[in-house]
């Protein structure tokens, strides 16, 4: 691209190329700094089922870099993916989400409440991954029962008896397992009904346009009765709309999530959105 556009181009390209490096490189820095400075924070979005209930929430990480403004877990989960912060990272979440779980227990109105962790394959694969888990959950006294791991198909890669076995040593912990963004990866069928997963989560990129796209809706259509015949909750992410979440009723979905009912939340937000929901009307 850059020799197409002339020779003063590939200088530019290279400058760029050198500022990518170098920001990343800063932003590697600071996400290692972050670490140990406690700059993270976990937020959490709701989980609804048809009757407009909050069964649950997922915990989703963020990151206040201070002159930067927010920075994208999509942007650094990746990039600690690739330098190794995500297991301390990833403890870090795990702990958090926990200890909130655990309050939760004691809650009236909360105790029901799912927690779903996102686990990135990277983390996931760690030797003492099982070990790390049954540490943090004894730390912190959360029901095992109440938490679910979101998994990727990313971890398809790996060698698949031993994400199965490391997948039922949890499971006789107690965990439940979503396979996350399902449909934009790796999966084959064929390892989908050997892995000991409880749910499937509808990716957003397919429920963005099922209103207008008839392979979107044929796929979400085909997740919701993969999952049912599997014997699988099935989950829809990136429900924006009362049309979204009719039509994914109406196709059978019966968990949904989305900025029709909330964004993700900090903590002291998410108790006054579960407040006004008690009780309340179907949404919104
Ligand atoms: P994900 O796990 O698929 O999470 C869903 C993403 O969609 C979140 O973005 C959420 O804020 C966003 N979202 C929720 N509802 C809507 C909606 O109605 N419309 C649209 N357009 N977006 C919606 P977020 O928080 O920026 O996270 C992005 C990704 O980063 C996550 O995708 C996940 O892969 C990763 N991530 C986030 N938190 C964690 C974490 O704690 N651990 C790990 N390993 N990865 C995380
Ligand atoms: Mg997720
Ligand atoms: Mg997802
Ligand atoms: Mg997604």
């Amino acid at each position: 691209q850059a020799k197409a556009s002339g020779p003063g181009a590939v200088l530019l390209f290279e400058a760029q190329m050198q500022d990518q490096v170098s920001s990343r490189a800063r932003l590697q820095r600071s996400l290692a700094e972050a670490l140990q400075q406690h700059a993270f924070a976990l937020h959490y979005q709701p989980q609804l089922d048809q009757h407009g209930a909050v069964v649950g929430v997922e915990a989703l990480v963020r990151w206040h870099l201070q002159g930067h403004g927010m920075v994208s877990p999509a942007e650094f989960i990746p990039l600690a993916e690739k330098t190794g912060l995500i297991a301390p990272l990833g403890r870090w979440i795990l702990h958090a989400a926990c200890s909130q779980l655990a309050r939760w227990a004691h809650v009236p109105g909360c105790s029901h409440l799912d927690m779903a962790v996102n686990v990135s394959a990277v983390q996931f694969q760690q030797e003492a991954f099982v070990e790390q888990v049954q540490e943090v959950l004894a730390q912190t006294g959360a029901p095992a029962a109440r938490l679910k791991f979101e998994l990727t198909e990313s971890l398809m890669m790996y060698e698949i008896d031993s994400v199965i076995a490391r997948m039922k040593a949890l499971r006789a912990l107690g965990l439940r397992f979503s396979l996350d963004d399902f449909g934009t990866g790796f999966s084959s069928l064929a390892y989908l009904k050997r892995l000991p997963l409880q749910q499937l989560k509808i990716d957003q990129g397919f429920v963005r346009d099922i209103l207008d796209d008839h392979n979107d809706a044929a796929i979400a259509r085909t997740v919701i009765a993969l999952g049912e015949s599997l014997g699988l909750e099935v989950i829809a992410e990136g429900v924006e709309t009362e049309a979204h979440r009719d039509a994914l009723q109406q196709w059978g979905c019966r968990l949904y999530q989305g900025y029709l009912f909330s964004r993700p939340l900090p903590v002291a937000q998410l108790g006054e959105f579960l407040q006004q929901r008690a009780g309340g009307p179907l949404p919104p």
